[in-house]
């Protein structure tokens, strides 16, 4: 059963790692307290949305932006809230409609961009490779550089 379980790990870790690429895995569920509907970046090709101007033109695009609405602007760029959250339940008014941008929520692509899932988020993120494992990777292969030490506390 033991052997079972590794084995199973092994083909898990190796199906995330190689062919899909991800780097965590995603665990959890969504508690709809509605927390990524109400603080939005947008990207726009490598880039956050800064300007409104280029918000707008966005809008002709695409059906989910005429849903979102500017309540601020941050160092990281326009920040949107999305209209289809019912204030008061906190839950999607269009759920069953809502944008495949929604329903995939949250990828962990949004790490890539400098996002951080909220405190009150069910889902959680665990790196594939364990932080200790890289390191100790370092640290071998470094080890084999001649002239070259390592000091640790
Ligand atoms: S459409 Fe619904 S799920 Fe998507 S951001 Fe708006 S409220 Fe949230
Ligand atoms: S922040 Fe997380 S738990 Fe909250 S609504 Fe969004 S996906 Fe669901």
């Amino acid at each position: 059963m033991n052997l079972l379980h590794k084995l199973f790990g092994a083909l898990k870790r190796f199906y995330y790692l190689k062919i899909l690429r991800r780097k965590y895995y995603r665990s959890g569920k969504c508690n709809c307290c509605g927390c990524c509907c109400e603080k939005i970046y947008v990207k726009h090709g490598k880039n956050i949305i800064y300007d409104e101007e280029l918000f707008n033109k966005l809008k002709t695009m695409h059906s989910f932006y005429d849903d979102l609405e500017v309540i601020d602007k941050d160092e990281t760029g326009l920040v949107f809230r999305c209209n289809n959250l019912d204030p008061i339940t906190r839950k999607c008014k269009i759920h069953r409609r809502r944008a495949k941008i929604c329903r995939n929520y949250p990828q962990e692509e949004i790490f890539m961009m400098g996002a951080q899932l909220s405190d009150d988020c069910g889902y959680k993120f665990t790196p594939i490779v364990p932080f200790s494992e890289v390191f100790e990777k370092v640290l071998k292969s470094k080890s084999k550089d001649s002239g070259c030490r390592f000091f640790i506390e």
